[in-house]
């Protein structure tokens, strides 16, 4: 598997990994690893931070763990950075998933390998594997609680339901929107669900740098143009924070609380899933996807090869990223107690 994540790239990262298995480690035990980190756009990404800092300190790494909150410049310099400071692993939630080519080819030449953490790194042979959960798997459960909640909350159908998808320049966005429209596009088709808007190509529902005030000016403009007294009865959210906009929007409309998803398990959207208004979220617990990627450097650190479970799914649009993809778990009101029996912060708010 090594072999198949290595790439043309003469100084790629796996070859010299390869390289030095015989010597009995890839990297030095005390390595400096680079997190690159986006935007603050959902709890997730806070979590990661200090999980990262405390998790790699603890196995013995130097960690440079950095957000960059100012944008895609930002992201490259930090990342350029990490590779000058000699970083042996360079780990990388994309803000942009195709605008860190060069960069990530400039720490691959230098021997450094490239993990793609939560999102992929498109259109480049410099990304050494993929650590996720499963993005169009989180999409099918968006849909499938969508149609689920209307039906225990709204009666019959047909239903008014609107769309929302996530930033275009995130490469999950697509396969989270691909994900649940493959269970709803049957249901539009066949008349239960009406897109009253008229909006659903990904273009029309997409939400620029994932903001929820963008995500509620689209809804408020929506219900004003479109929806006069009529109800909105759903919406599919890509995510907490957007679905929370959602409902802040139909809110100050007057309108009844439609049956809104959600992603993360935000502490905000726990508590309104535990009170009766969110219906949905998913459970991407953080602990276990930064663990997962400290397990895979650790196996490079010693030379050995990293653990895959998936080799076609993502295509990066260079070549197919060898991935590790963890799953997502769907969470209604009714198994939340049961989903966050084991996470400290979550569990409390199904008991209050
Ligand atoms: C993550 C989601 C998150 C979104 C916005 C995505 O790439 O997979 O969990 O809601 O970014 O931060």
């Amino acid at each position: 598997l090594l072999s198949g994540c290595s790439s043309e790239r003469g100084g790629s990262s796996t070859e010299e990994t390869a390289g030095t298995s015989e010597s009995g480690g890839g990297f030095a035990a005390d390595a400096t690893i680079g997190v690159a980190l986006p935007q603050k756009t959902s709890e997730n990404w806070v979590l990661a931070e200090q999980l990262f800092v405390d998790g790699l300190t603890e196995a013995g790494f130097n960690p440079i763990v950095q957000f960059a909150n100012s944008g895609v410049t930002e992201q490259q310099n930090q990342i350029q950075a990490m590779t000058e400071q000699g970083a042996s692993v360079i780990v990388v939630g994309a803000i942009d998933g195709s605008q860190l080519g060069s960069q990530l080819e400039a720490a691959a030449d230098s021997g450094a390998s490239v993990i793609a953490y939560d999102r992929l790194v498109k259109n480049t042979d410099a990304v050494d594997m993929y650590v996720a959960f499963d993005n169009f798997q989180v999409g099918v459960l968006q849909g499938e609680a969508l149609l689920q909640g209307l039906a225990e909350r709204k009666g019959e159908g047909p239903y008014n339901i609107e769309l929302i998808a996530g930033s275009p320049d995130d490469a999950n966005s697509t396969p989270f929107f691909e994900g649940a429209m493959s269970v709803l596009q049957p249901k539009i088709d066949d008349g239960t669900l009406v897109v009253v808007s008229g909006q659903t190509s990904f273009e029309q529902v997409a939400t620029q740098g994932w903001k929820a005030e963008n995500a509620q000016r689209r809804m408020d403009t929506i219900l004003s143009g479109s929806y006069g007294s009529a109800e909105l009865h759903g919406v599919l959210s890509p995510n907490d924070t957007l679905g929370r906009a959602a409902l802040t929007s139909v809110a100050q409309a007057g309108k009844d609380t439609p049956v809104v998803t959600g992603q993360d398990s935000e502490v905000e959207s726990v508590k309104s899933i535990v009170a009766g208004e969110q219906y949905s979220t998913i459970y991407k617990d953080t602990r276990e996807l930064v663990a997962q990627t400290i397990k895979e450097i650790q196996a490079l650190q010693k030379g050995e090869e990293p653990e895959i479970n998936d080799t076609e799914s993502y295509d990066n649009g260079v070549k197919v990223v060898p991935s590790f993809l963890l799953t997502p778990l769907i969470v209604t009101q009714e198994n939340a107690a049961e989903v966050y029996a084991d996470d400290e912060t979550l569990f409390p708010l199904t008991q209050e």
